[in-house]
Formats: C-alpha cells, sequence, structure tokens
C-alpha cells in the first residue's frame, strides 16, 4: 500500500526538509511486519510528492500475531491487511515522518506552523462504513474527498462493491496536522487493528488527536473505533476529552453514534428509511403535537420541524450529551421565536412515569427498545402505554432474522455492542400484540427496508393506535 503526500506550496521542496527525508535518495525504516520505503517520484519548487510504500511481510504478519489471536482461522493465510493501509500505515508514518508528527523542523523551523496546500493519496484504503463514514471523518476537518470504491469482482460486477477505496484528500493545513489526522483516522476507517490495544493506546491517541479530537463531530466513533472498541479504553480516553460527568452520559449516546456510523453502508440508508417512515405514520395520523422518545441527536426532529402539520414537537433522551448534540444540530439558538415555540428538548427517561410525556397525538420510539434491558422494558411498557397514551405510536427495532444475511454475520452477535436484544419478527409481534390486547390498541406491523422473502427486512415497525381515537374518527 502506498500513501503519497504532494504539496504545490512555494517552494514546494520545503516538502523535504518539512519530512527529513532527503528528495535524492530511496530511504527504508524497519517495521513490525515489514519494510517502509520512502521516495519522492516528483520533486520541483512547484510540487513535490513523498511517497511511503509499505512492504508487509505475509510470514512476519502470521509470526506477529497479538495475545487475543484470530478468531478466524484461515486468518493467518488468507487476508487483506499486506495490501491495504491499515494501522500498519500509521505505524510507518509514526517511525519514517517522527519528527514531522511531532512538529519538529530542524533545518527550517519556521515551516512547522505553515499551512501549505496538500493533496494526499492513499491507494487501497479499506473503510468500514463506506464513503459516508469517509465524509464523517474528513470533512469536519476541512478535506476534500475524492474517493473511488472498488467493485469484489470486477468480473462479476452482480457482486456489488467492495470496502475497498482509493481516497484522495485535500486540505490547506500544516504537515503535523495532516499526519496526526491521517495516523488516527487511518485505521479508523479500516476499523481494525494489527495489535493488541492497551492502555498506551490512549496516551496515543490522545497526544495525536491534540487540538482536534476534542471538537471533532465524531469524536466517540474516533475513539471507540480507534481503541478497537473497547469501552472502558474508550470512556478513559473519553474521559479527558469531555469532562468527566459527561462521560457517564456519553455511553448511550455512542449507541446513538452507532447508528449513524459503526455500521455497514446499506443500514445508514436503513436508518433515512426508518426515519422516514416514523415521520409519515405521524402525518397519515393526522396527529399535531407528536413526540420523539429516545430522540438521540434529533435526526427525527428534523424532519418534523419541516412538516407544518405537527405544531409541536418534543424530543426527550436519558442522554444530556445526545440532547446537547441535537441542540446543535437543529441550530436552536438560531431559530426564530415562531420556530422556537414548535419544540422542545428535555432529558428523561423512558423507565419513569413523566408527566411531561402526556397529551400527545403522536409518539415515536426509533430503535429505541433495545437499548434497554429486558427488564426494565415492563417499566417503558407502563410509561408510554398506560401512561403517556398517545394517539398513535410508532415502534421500529432490528429484525433479528435479517442479521444471517451481513456478511459478517456470526450466531448471536448483535448489531450494536449496545444492544440488549434483537428480535425476530414474530417475537416482536407477539410483544407488541399483548400490549395492544392489554392498553386498547390497534396494531400494525410493516417493514423498513427491502423485504428478503425468507428473513424478510432489516428493520420491522409497529404502528399503534389508540381504540378511542380510531372510534372517534367513524363517529
Ligand atoms: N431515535 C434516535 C436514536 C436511537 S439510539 C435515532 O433513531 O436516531 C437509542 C437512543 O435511546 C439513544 O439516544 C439513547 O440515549 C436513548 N435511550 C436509551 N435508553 C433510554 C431511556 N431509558 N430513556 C430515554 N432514552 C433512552
Amino acid at each position: 500500500m502506498l500513501l503519497t503526500i504532494s504539496t504545490t506550496h512555494f517552494p514546494a521542496d520545503d516538502l523535504s526538509y518539512l519530512l527529513h527525508k532527503h528528495p535524492g535518495k530511496i530511504q527504508s525504516v524497519d517495521i513490525s511486519a515489514g519494510k517502509a520505503h520512502i521516495f519522492y517520484p516528483e520533486v520541483s519548487n512547484k510540487r513535490c510528492t513523498a511517497a511511503l510504500l509499505l512492504d508487509i511481510d505475509p510470514v512476519g504478519l502470521v509470526r506477529s500475531v497479538g495475545p487475543k489471536g484470530n478468531d478466524f482461522a484461515l486468518e493467518q493465510y488468507v487476508n487483506d491487511r499486506p495490501y491495504v493501509s491499515s494501522s500498519f500505515m500509521s505505524a510507518a508514518i509514526a517511525k519514517a515522518y517522527s519528527s514531522a508528527l511531532n512538529g519538529k523542523c530542524k533545518d527550517k523551523p519556521e515551516l512547522v506552523d505553515v499551512a501549505m496546500p496538500f493533496t494526499i493519496k492513499l491507494s487501497v484504503l479499506p473503510v468500514k462504513g463506506g464513503e459516508a463514514i469517509l465524509k464523517l471523518l474528513f470533512e469536519p476537518l476541512g478535506y476534500g474527498i475524492n474517493a473511488v470504491q472498488h467493485p469484489l469482482d470486477p468480473a462479476f460486477p452482480e457482486w456489488g462493491n467492495s470496502r475497498y477505496f482509493t481516497v484522495e484528500l485535500s486540505n490547506t493545513i500544516t504537515l503535523q496536522q495532516l499526519l496526526s489526522h491521517l495516523y488516527v483516522l487511518i485505521p479508523v476507517c479500516d476499523n481494525d487493528k494489527h495489535y493488541w490495544v492497551n492502555h498506551e493506546e490512549v496516551e496515543k491517541l490522545l497526544a495525536k488527536g491534540k487540538d482536534w479530537l476534542e471538537t471533532h463531530p465524531a469524536r466517540e466513533l474516533i475513539v471507540r473505533r480507534y481503541l478497537k472498541n473497547q469501552r472502558s479504553l474508550a470512556n478513559e480516553a473519553l474521559g479527558v476529552l469531555l469532562s468527566k460527568d459527561e462521560v457517564e452520559e456519553a455511553s448511550p449516546q455512542e449507541t446513538a453514534i452507532e447508528v449513524a456510523g459503526d455500521i455497514e453502508e446499506p443500514q445508514l440508508r436503513i436508518h433515512e428509511l426508518r426515519l422516514n417512515a416514523a415521520k409519515e405514520e405521524l402525518l397519515l395520523a393526522g396527529a399535531k403535537r407528536v413526540a420523539d422518545l429516545g430522540c438521540g441527536e434529533g435526526k427525527l426532529i428534523k424532519l418534523l420541524l419541516a412538516e407544518k402539520q405537527f405544531e409541536f414537537i418534543l424530543g426527550m433522551d436519558v442522554s444530556y450529551r445526545s440532547l446537547e448534540i441535537a441542540k446543535e444540530r437543529l441550530k436552536l439558538d438560531r431559530m426564530s421565536e415562531k420556530q422556537i415555540q414548535r419544540i422542545q428538548l428535555i432529558q428523561g427517561s423512558l423507565t419513569y412515569r413523566d408527566k411531561r410525556l402526556e397529551g400527545f397525538d403522536g409518539v415515536a420510539l426509533v430503535e429505541v427498545i433495545e437499548h434497554l434491558d429486558e427488564s426494565r422494558l415492563a417499566a417503558l411498557e407502563r410509561s408510554v402505554f398506560e401512561f403517556a397514551k398517545p394517539g398513535v405510536l410508532v415502534i421500529t427495532t432490528p429484525n433479528a432474522e435479517y442479521n444471517v444475511l451481513f456478511a459478517d454475520y456470526q450466531q448471536g452477535k448483535m448489531r450494536h455492542n449496545d444492544h440488549r436484544f434483537e428480535w425476530t419478527r414474530k417475537e416482536f409481534e407477539a410483544w407488541s400484540n399483548d400490549l395492544a390486547l392489554k392498553y386498547n390498541y390497534n396494531v400494525i406491523f410493516k417493514p423498513v427496508g427491502d423485504v428478503d422473502p425468507e428473513v424478510g427486512a432489516l428493520s420491522q415497525m409497529a404502528v399503534f393506535s389508540r381504540q378511542d381515537k380510531v372510534e372517534e374518527q367513524f363517529v
């Protein structure tokens, strides 16, 4: 795999001073599983390109298996590691360009703080979650992105796309910023690491993320992926990035980010479908006062605000941090007085009776129930069906049967770390039918997403209508 860094800064060959690598020589450094070679395909004062080429030894890779070992027995023989940019590339950046990464330049120290126009190209970058994740990670840092996704096999286009991209990024920043972004975000795209992640990685992440990670909107996703989804380490890092008491609340928030990012691309689209399906049901029911319970970052609220029919919209979540993000995303601070009157965000838990949830025509719980322990569901049922009693109630949840169609399917593995359960269609329907009977609702079920004849759709939705409301319509 190859990383090229080009600049048109004048004089462009300043790049060689910054990288501490002579433009006329090919140099090599050792990394744990092979070598990294540094050379310059082009050098002039107008344009200069430095290339970092990794030469990974597949046998060395097998020998350097970490303490966790491989889950997949054949992985030692069949894996993409020698051919893609991954955490090996970060290790190579740290070794080959260490002084630049640490913001040092012996011969021309004044260059360290100069923002230069850079274009970088990564020949093969695996991106879990596809182009949407690339945008989520790089756009907030000011990068222009040009990504080409490669098909699984050009001879069989019907197999669809692989997770491999050729990526070109451009930005005008300092070289140290550029290298620190790449150091952290390459393994975050890949979502895998060649070594066992421990406490030291938290330090590395915080050091490399200094000055930009704290304010990055996808910081929870970055931290979790970088630390290989180890919650305790991720919380440790977030504890430094955020203030301490926010961290307790950041855990449920992580799930909201997961919904947005830590999944393959088709599911990103499916989330849009779910949100739209919930909105459509609320519209169809003629609801005017609506509530989004477990609103997360306010994605549904944003859609609801665009519909004049909804006169008042309440968003509730247990996570204060999510609500802050929602407030930011919805630009509540900059809303007109009239719009502000239409919306309220409150912190609360669905497992407690809450008078603020009473008197709504329509309520949505989009991908929320599976985040509660099954033992706490009874409390949610009472607070929603017995006390809040909305006219119409839309609930969506994953359809567990569909999981067999995921490329990385493992029996019993749920879609996200924070899911406490995932139900089959039968289980969800049985639960919903019982509730409808007990609390006098009619219920219908709808699939969300394309329906597979065997296992159904990715997500499932129940639409409950309170019987007295339905009867009122016919009187
Ligand atoms: N509905 C949003 C977010 C789904 S993620 C969307 O579709 O984008 C699940 C959300 O449920 C998280 O924001 C989490 O904080 C929230 N949540 C989990 N338990 C909750 C509880 N007991 N009460 C209220 N919200 C809860």
